[in-house]
């Protein structure tokens, strides 16, 4: 009897210990059918037909400086009436032969009212310089530049700063205002909200390059998420320096129209390209789609890979020190692609690569060469060093709905 007991109870050992087998055997290959079945809704497919691209020829080039302060802001030294004022600046950009500028005032000196302080300035106008409406928006979370053709309620734009990200972009939105991150990275006032926010962001601030490492790094991570955020320059200048004054660096914009609605919709589209300052030379960059000879797209562009090898074109444009050479770093989804040397009056370089058929990817360029002299501004160069020239990317498969 206890035998039997015992060959029971082993009996029924045996038969659990079975079963427990079958039911982890099961329940691996129901696992296995789960995950053949799961499909990662966010996977990179095919788009569908992406807008147009814009004419590469109908339009003008136009430089400026998208950040830069006048009497008006009242922080840095000699804060006053005298120490920048709105004339003094809108002549010097005419001076410089800018076609645009952005006036961009801090807005918690003046409680957001910028309508009646800079914007009212009787000097505030322009027969040659195209006037950006705008301010600094100077928030607990960092700063952000306003960009507008026209004005705009930028105290409602003030007065959601310390809100959630979600309700400033609602009011961004219903202002219909252009939004630019300033210095990322900055050490005491980076940006701190989401680049859902934002159109653009600061990649060279000041003409001290080498500080916007970290910016730049920002700025790869953002293009890697998807977004398509234009890269800008901006001085940052508070007063007249021979260091870092209007046009260190400046900003060039392939604007449809000369219109201040141009600029503002170039600096969307990304047809930017950041110069040392405004005597320097301009980076172009263009990719032939379909082998035939004729260049189909411009940094800022987005399109459609096709599998194919596409021919990429780099010219430098404007001051050529003729007896010199250039470096053009191609870099490809935040890596370096390859280094080109140029030379001559009229340099250009090409190269060739096959973006990936379905998966973004993009190509941005900087150029590094010898300094250009600024006389108005005489100890930039020596601070900017080798660096010349980014351009915006050229994009392939990025989503224009993301
Ligand atoms: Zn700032
Ligand atoms: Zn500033």
């Amino acid at each position: 009897m206890i035998k039997d007991i015992f060959h029971t109870n082993k009996t029924n050992r045996l038969i659990r210990v079975a079963f427990t087998m079958l039911a982890t055997m099961c329940a691996i290959h129901s696992t296995q059918a789960q995950q053949t079945k799961h499909v990662n809704p966010w996977t990179a497919k095919e788009l569908g037909k992406l807008p147009p691209i814009a004419s590469l020829t109908d339009g003008v080039w136009l430089k400026g400086d998208l950040h830069v302060h006048s009497s008006h802001s009242t922080d840095g030294v000699n804060p006053g009436p005298e120490r920048h004022p709105v004339k003094t600046i809108i002549a010097f950009a005419k001076s410089v032969d800018f076609g645009f500028i952005g006036i961009t005032d801090h807005d918690n000196h003046v409680l957001g009212d910028v309508e009646h302080h800079t914007w009212a300035d009787p000097d505030f106008k322009s027969d040659s310089v195209l006037l950006l409406y705008g301010a600094e928006w100077t928030t607990t979370r960092g700063h952000g530049n306003t960009f507008s053709a026209k004005p705009y309620d930028h105290q409602k734009f003030y007065d959601v700063r310390d809100q959630r990200d979600a309700n400033i972009i609602a009011v961004k939105k219903e202002l219909g205002i252009h939004v630019s991150a300033n210095h990322p990275a900055g050490p005491k006032d980076h940006f701190g909200f989401s680049y859902d926010l934002v159109d653009a962001m600061e990649v060279w601030n000041s003409a001290l390059w080498t500080k916007n490492a970290n910016s730049i790094l920002i700025w790869e991570d953002m293009l890697a998420s998807g977004r398509r955020v234009t890269g800008r320059g901006g001085s940052d200048t508070h007063s007249p320096s021979e260091l870092n004054y209007i046009g260190t660096p400046t900003t060039w914009v392939f604007a449809a129209k000369r219109t201040s609605q141009g600029v503002v919709d170039a600096l969307l589209n990304g047809r930017v390209s950041v110069s040392a300052n405004p005597f320097a030379p301009r980076v172009e960059f263009f990719a032939d789609l379909n082998e035939d000879g004729k260049m189909d797209m411009m940094m800022g562009d987005n399109a459609k890979s096709t599998g194919k090898p596409i021919k990429f074109r780099v010219e430098l444009k404007g001051n050529i020190k003729t007896d010199s050479t250039y470096t053009v770093n191609v870099i490809k989804d935040g890596r370096n692609f390859g280094s080109f040397k140029m030379s001559g009056s009229k340099p250009v370089i090409e190269f060739i690569d096959t973006p990936k058929l379905i998966e973004r990817m993009y190509y941005r360029l900087t150029v590094e060469g010898p300094p250009t002299n600024y006389p108005q501004v005489p100890r930039s160069a020596a601070i900017t060093g080798n660096m010349v020239a980014l351009s915006n990317p050229i994009y392939f498969n990025f989503d224009p709905e993301f």
